[in-house]
């Protein structure tokens, strides 16, 4: 596809929309290592590096996934995280634990910790992976909670308040 072209282009008309009685709830950019865009800011995006930088994605190889509002978006997060855990070669330990922290902040323990405390480690190790690991796999996968929190907050803490 050409660089550029709005990505409401090719969802609705190239790939035909979501099925009758659903609409979009979001996207990955880079496969999942861009994380989620919301469907809040659908429409705005143009498919090309600097428009999808501009929040806070990027578009790596060029695959995208899209999620109807059929799908629970925390799970989602959830199972791409796992991903990343069993991707992770385990080199080195800030992405070799920190996948498998966030996977399991993410599980069915979401609230085991006071909303706040979840929140500031999750954002904790985010950052750590960040700034630490060795390669684009631990750099990236932060991007699934970074997303997660941007814009779905709602369903992060309806799903906090189901468990406590
Ligand atoms: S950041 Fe890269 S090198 Fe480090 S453990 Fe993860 S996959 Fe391995």
């Amino acid at each position: 596809m050409p660089i550029g072209l709005p990505l409401k282009t090719l969802l609705y008309d190239w790939a035909g929309g979501p099925k009758e009685g659903r609409s979009i709830q979001a996207v990955t950019m880079a496969g999942l290592s861009g994380g989620f865009l919301g469907h809040q800011i659908l429409e705005d995006l143009t498919l090309d590096d600097p428009c999808i930088r501009s929040h806070g994605s990027f578009l790596g190889a060029g695959g995208i996934m899209v999620f109807d509002d059929s799908r629970d978006i925390v799970k989602a997060a959830h199972d791409a995280m796992a991903f990343f855990a069993h991707e992770s070669c385990g080199k080195c330990f800030p992405c070799r634990i920190g996948t498998q922290r966030l996977t399991e902040r993410l599980n069915d323990s979401i609230a085991e910790l006071p909303y706040a405390d979840w929140l500031a480690e999750v954002e904790d190790i985010g950052e750590a992976m960040k700034a630490t690991s060795a390669c684009g796999l631990g750099m990236a996968a932060p991007h699934v909670t970074e997303s997660l929190l941007k814009y779905f907050p709602d369903q992060v803490a309806a799903a906090t308040e189901s468990v406590n």
